[in-house]
């Protein structure tokens, strides 16, 4: 040992969110002799560690998990929906915290509202838990050629526990669905329908609504492994490569500003879209393709309300038990290659909100239709980091490149035209027109690391997600995912954590 830390493990995994915590998971229950250390640098703020903020049910500590998640931006003014970000706007959500000033847009369009967060759990503590499949060119061709993506994905819905029922009980949803199914849904295969949105979320017995952080994720087979350790407030500033080898990750213990080394057989970074190419750059890992194809998915929001329904009997919603509930409800218009975007449609809040005095509001009838638009892929939209410039950790300065196309540009103007039909076919419309979130708002930032069928300098990690050329180190999260999509990434990212977990359990198992 030396300071808090073992001198030497099996497997050292750099960032406890969900993507990291499924390697964790897996290799837990596959390969259980392993000694594991996870290394996060953000302090723990949720009981069990990893667990998402909204259910803590007491509403100041809960805003005070959110702000001790918030790194080196904590203090800062924060807006709590996408709405109130469209209209307000450069300031991150709770829980999140953005680049600074300058760096978000060294060329191009940039990316204003990207951010991080920085906790145990990592954005999997704050995140929204909607959990769609990949469809059509979302999907990975070489993973889905052998039949092995459906498997995989099924795999990342047993680790984030989706369901797709914990809302039943909320009113007019079903009624919503038939509407917006009456205005989309001709010509579609039964899989590209509108239907319930896959959630990581389910309701206790007592009627309590639990959303799925990484404590979901690490489960019992991860907290119960007496080889695991977790290890917060530890910076990872270096992946030690040696003649070609990963053996081990440099960290600083933030508590006292101490460095070690732990020297590891294999090691896993999932440290988020901007941090894990940042690692990679900071340890001289830099192949052509790192930080290159940096995806993120243009956002339209517009609100409608459920007409029609004064005579309808409001069945009685299970009680939320005081956690904060955000909505009542989220169904899913699947994306398609025809119309290139992907619906989150949320029945905001059950509890009355007065619109007007004279005007009350029917719990569960106020609509948030949310579309995401998948982008045109680019080299050169890309993290730069910088040789001389840090960032508040010290580790090299991100700055980002990024360009809309002339076809991005048309596929926002089609969604936002897609998006008032949609609002007119659930009842009334309540804006005049809709709005583009800033770009980066849909925190999904993905290819920074993308994944390849082979080493052909377009790609950083293999289809197991080890990075080319450095054998031993594993990749997570959102910056493997190869394809442009629009729907919600991060079951893809757990399901291709899965693959790399397996691959580290099976080759882990030979001395
Ligand atoms: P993260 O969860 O970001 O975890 C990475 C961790 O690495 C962080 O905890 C970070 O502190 C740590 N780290 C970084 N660098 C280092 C270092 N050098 N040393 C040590 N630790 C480090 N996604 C969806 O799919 N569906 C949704 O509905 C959805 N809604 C969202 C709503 C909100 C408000 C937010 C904030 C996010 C949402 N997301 C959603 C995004 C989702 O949370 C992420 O896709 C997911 O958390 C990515 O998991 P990850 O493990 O790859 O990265």
């Amino acid at each position: 040992m030396s300071g808090r830390y073992p001198d030497a493990v099996d497997v050292a995994i750099v960032g406890s969110g969900p993507t990291g915590s499924a390697y964790a998971r897996i290799l837990s229950e596959e390969a259980p002799g392993l000694t594991i250390a996870m290394v996060e640098v953000g302090p723990t703020v949720s009981e069990p560690a990893g667990a998402h903020v909204k259910n803590i049910v007491d509403a100041d500590l809960r805003a005070a998990a959110q702000r001790s998640s918030e790194g080196p931006g904590v203090g800062e003014a924060t807006l709590n929906s996408p709405r109130a970000v469209a209209q307000g706007g450069r300031r991150a959500r709770p829980g999140t915290y953005l680049l600074p000033d300058g760096d978000f847009a060294a060329s191009g369009d940039g990316l204003p509202m990207a951010a991080m967060s920085s906790n145990v759990g990592g954005m999997g503590a704050h995140w929204t838990a909607a959990c769609p499949r990949p469809g059509a060119s979302e999907r990975i061709a070489f993973l889905d050629a052998t039949g092995e993506l459906d498997e995989l994905l099924s795999e990342g819905e047993r680790l984030l526990g989706v369901t797709t029922h914990a809302f039943d009980g909320a009113p007019f949803g079903d009624l919503l669905r038939s509407r917006l199914s009456a205005a989309v849904d001709a010509g579609r295969a039964p899989s590209a329908r509108v239907q319930r949105m896959p959630l990581a979320v389910h309701r206790r017995e007592d009627g309590r609504l639990v959303w799925s952080g990484s404590d979901v994720v690490m489960g019992d087979a991860t907290r119960d492994n007496p080889e695991f350790t977790l290890f917060d407030e530890t910076l990872a500033t270096r992946v030690i490569v040696e003649d070609g080898h990963a053996v081990g990750i440099e960290v600083r213990d933030l508590r006292t500003g101490e460095s070690h080394e732990v020297r590891a057989r294999y090691v896993v970074v999932a440290a988020d879209g901007l941090r894990t190419p940042q690692l990679l750059w900071a340890s001289g890992i830099r192949p052509d393709a790192l930080g290159r194809y940096l995806n993120d998915q243009s956002q339209v929001v517009f609100a409608a309300r459920i007409t029609g329904i004064d005579d309808v009997e409001v069945a009685e919603v299970p009680g939320t038990g005081g956690t904060l509930s955000e909505s009542s409800g989220v169904s899913w218009v699947p994306f398609t290659d025809e119309m290139p975007f992907h619906g989150q449609i949320m029945q905001l809040d059950a509890s009355p909100i007065p619109l007007a005095d004279d005007d009350p509001v029917v719990p569960g009838s106020i609509v948030g239709l949310g579309l995401f638009c998948a982008k045109d892929l680019q080299r050169d939209d890309r993290l730069e980091f910088s040789e001389e410039a840090t960032d508040s950790y010290g580790l090299p300065a991100i700055r980002v490149h990024y360009s809309l196309t002339e076809r991005d540009r048309a596929v926002i103007e089609r969604a936002k035209e897609e998006i008032v039909a949609l609002g007119r076919a659930v009842g009334q419309t309540l804006d005049d027109k809709p709005f583009q979130l800033p770009l980066g708002a849909s925190l999904h930032y993905q290819g920074t690391t993308r994944m390849g069928e082979r080493d052909d300098g377009e790609s950083v990690v293999s289809p197991t997600s080890e990075v080319w050329g450095v054998e031993g180190l594993y990749l997570g999260g959102n910056n493997v995912i190869p394809t442009s999509t629009a729907c919600n990434p991060t079951l893809t990212s757990v399901a291709l954590a899965v693959k790399g977990a397996r691959a580290i359990a099976s080759r882990a198992a030979i001395r």
